[in-house]
């Protein structure tokens, strides 16, 4: 049996066209990327061009991109859960449209935050609300796979429970279509600690537990700024935040996290080459404090 390899990357820059992502993405000798498939601070976006299709799939393939390489994120306007039903219908359809955009490109996922109750409904019927609207865009566009990312909890986002997530991948029609993506500033943000191996090892048995390695399809690795359930979420370049460098050891040491997207949201792109460095040397068996494996 050959192990799955580590597939390690950034969240690159798509401007110029999505085309250029793989492109950003190869130098930095990254081989994994995640993108927006459009301006992800506005509600319209022109379509893709055949053109700007074909170069993206050409680019991918060249560089060694599959499908199951790269993470689209959605856009940060989009609540699938929200407790307006004009609004809703607007995120929804918004959506679906980046599933569509993510279904001409070849492209298998596409990664998005849960949605946020904004104090007019329920929490629990707003997990509802986020589990029919994955209903809603499975039945408008086939195959591509709703991630959802899990969540530093920020003022009324859900997510930042593994018990949300669970709620979602039970709610949803077709569970061969949702799975999750963890951000370890989230989750640190959170409450669930991952400063050494000891509470790394807890943490994600506790995921395991409640969610499942089976539905877990890709990573943000991101330190963080603020503190251990702050519940703010304000990402770090690796080892210069509250978390420090044990979890990225830790993960890239455990084959649980391997085959799936692992993607720098770090703040400091021009670090992002020695970051990716850094995490192939930690899968290598380098380990994060000398003398201090696990
Ligand atoms: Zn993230
Ligand atoms: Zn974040």
């Amino acid at each position: 049996m050959t192990l799955r390899p580590y597939y390690v990357g950034a969240h690159v820059s798509a401007s110029g066209g999505v085309d250029q992502a793989p492109l950003n993405a190869g130098r930095i000798g990254a081989n994994a990327f995640a993108l927006f498939t459009r301006n992800q601070r506005r509600w319209e976006a022109p379509p893709l061009s055949a053109r700007t299709i074909a170069a993206f799939r050409e680019n991918c393939e060249r560089l060694g991109f599959g499908p199951q390489q790269i993470l689209p994120h959605d856009s940060y306007l989009i609540n699938l859960g929200h407790p307006d039903t004009e609004a809703l219908a607007r995120s929804r359809g918004a959506f679906v449209e980046e599933m569509r955009r993510c279904h001409q490109l070849g492209l298998r996922y596409l990664n998005f935050h849960p949605g946020s109750h904004l104090k007019q409904i329920d929490p629990d019927d707003c997990l509802t609300r986020i589990a029919e609207s994955l209903d809603l865009a499975h039945e408008a566009v086939p195959e591509v796979i709703a991630v959802i990312e899990c969540t530093a909890g920020q003022g009324t986002n859900l997510g930042y429970r593994f018990e949300h997530l669970a709620a979602i991948l039970e709610r949803v029609r077709d569970r061969s279509r949702v799975a999750v993506c963890l951000d370890t500033c989230h989750l640190f943000a959170a409450g669930y600690d991952l400063r050494n191996a000891e509470a790394c090892a807890a943490t994600f048995a506790e995921f395991d537990r409640i969610v499942g390695f089976g539905h877990l399809r890709g990573m943000h690795l991101n330190d963080s700024k603020t503190g251990l359930g702050s519940r703010v979420d304000r990402h770090q370049s690796l080892g210069q935040g509250e978390i420090g460098l044990a979890v990225f050891e830790y993960i890239m040491q455990d084959g649980r996290f391997r085959g799936i997207p692992l993607v720098l949201e770090t703040i400091d792109s021009s670090l992002w080459a020695e970051e990716i460095q850094l995490l192939r040397r930690f899968a290598a068996g380098a380990t994060a404090i000398p003398g201090a494996g696990h």
